[in-house]
């Protein structure tokens, strides 16, 4: 059991991490349903764990800027690697400006789980309800009951349930009054409808291209799948879209003017991968033939290549999400402690609020920024 006076933190992951190696040591009770601390950190950017971007600001983020900004200035990209360097990690730069583990994200929760061991840490018991009374919060668990002055929630969102995930972070945030902005799955691959069907026979090709949701464009690869369509630029793309169409162009690079009057046959002249040009000629109902032969209706259906337009069916769903959208709606927060506007003493750190970064390391930087930011807060109360 907690003793009365310590915070009591609901999750072990990315954000509740970094909140438990910040505080004083035997300050805070970390508890996690699984097992092992961290599943996701393990799995992320692909095993190497993308923790920040040297391209940093409120910009690339899904949320209210006034609430973001204090804590991703107070606890930035530079800040968060000038801690890592402390605890002996330098991260490689890759694509010219995301910050990854050198071999494995195990040399980063290697870090978090020798810091965070200065707490008190619970495994494999999961939280099912949070109540108050006398000033007291009850924190109960399928095993027991902890009581403390401070509760941090830190129980992450909906995405991936095999690693973890609950909704105990929205039903706590409820319990005490706060609104819940519509939850999605976000950095996600797309499912699609009948007409785009013909991508499922390109499943594992991939190709460079830019897609523009609303005012929004993203650039990278697009990996056709047996399920619709995935890779980097398609998940952060996912970030922007609710319904509706979004337009991809598949020769981001290219331009139609320099090849006028060319006699190479289409599928030599596109710099895309023949699979691809082929299955879209096949779709255009057109031949491959040399270009300066197209009529001007099949140049018009062909430069459809550079602003192809369509609406995805859905999303792949929570089971493949990174993250989820929405969450405990950032105005009823403060931005400077995290605290609840609601409830004395009881705090929300990283995905449960309703922040959401792009690709690229954005939203371990949000759970790491968080945390700092509480863990100051809490700092203070407890000196
Ligand atoms: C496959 C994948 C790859 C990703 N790659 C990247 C990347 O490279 N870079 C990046 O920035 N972001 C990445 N993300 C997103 C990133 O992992 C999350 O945004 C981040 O971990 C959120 O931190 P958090 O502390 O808010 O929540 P989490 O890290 O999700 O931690 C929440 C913890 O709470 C626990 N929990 C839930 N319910 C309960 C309960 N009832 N009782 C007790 N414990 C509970 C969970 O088991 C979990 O350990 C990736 C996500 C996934 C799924």
């Amino acid at each position: 059991m907690a003793m009365k006076n310590q915070i009591i933190i609901i999750g072990g992951g990315a954000s509740a991490l970094m909140l438990a190696s910040l505080l004083p040591k035997d300050t805070a009770i970390v508890i996690e349903s699984n097992e092992k601390l961290g599943a996701k950190i393990l799995v992320s950017g692909g095993g190497k764990c993308n923790i920040t971007n040297t391209q940093m600001g409120v910009e690339y983020y899904l949320g209210d800027e006034d609430f973001i900004s204090p804590s991703l200035k107070s606890f930035n990209e530079k800040s968060l690697l000038r801690w890592l360097e402390r605890q002996r990690l330098e991260p490689v730069l890759r694509k010219e400006t995301q910050y990854f583990c050198k071999e494995s994200a195990k040399e980063l929760l290697d870090i978090f789980t020798k810091e965070s061991r200065k707490q008190n840490i619970v495994l494999g018991e999961e939280v099912t309800s949070v109540d108050k009374r006398d000033n007291t919060f009850y924190v109960k668990t399928n095993k027991r009951t902890y009581t403390s002055d401070t509760v941090v929630v830190a129980s992450g969102g909906l995405s991936f349930p095999k690693l973890g995930a609950s909704s105990i972070g929205y039903e706590i945030a409820k319990h005490f009054g706060h609104t819940i902005v519509k939850t999605a799955p976000a950095l996600v691959g797309f499912t699609v409808q009948q007409e785009q069907f013909f991508f499922k026979t390109l499943s594992g090709v991939s190709t460079e291209v830019n897609i523009k949701v609303g005012a929004q464009l993203c650039r990278g690869a697009l990996l056709f799948a047996h399920k619709g369509m995935s890779g980097p630029a398609v998940l952060d793309a996912s970030l922007y879209w609710a319904k509706g169409k979004i337009e991809i162009d598949f020769l981001p690079d290219f331009s139609w003017k320099s090849v006028q009057g060319s006699k190479k046959q289409i599928s030599s002249l596109l710099p895309m991968p023949k699979r691809v040009t082929k299955a879209f000629l096949i779709e255009l109902a057109l031949e491959d033939k040399p270009y300066y032969k197209l009529t001007k209706s099949e140049l018009e259906k062909l430069h459809t290549l550079s602003h192809y337009t369509f609406a995805p069916a859905g999303t792949f769903g929570y089971g493949k999400a990174e993250v989820t959208k929405g969450g405990v709606d950032t105005s009823e927060v403060d931005n400077i402690t995290m605290m609840s506007k609601e409830e004395e003493g009881l705090y929300f750190l990283g995905e449960v609020l309703d922040v959401t970064g792009r690709l690229g390391g954005y939203n371990f930087q949000w759970a790491f920024s968080s945390a700092y930011s509480c863990s100051k807060s809490i700092k203070g109360k407890i000196q």
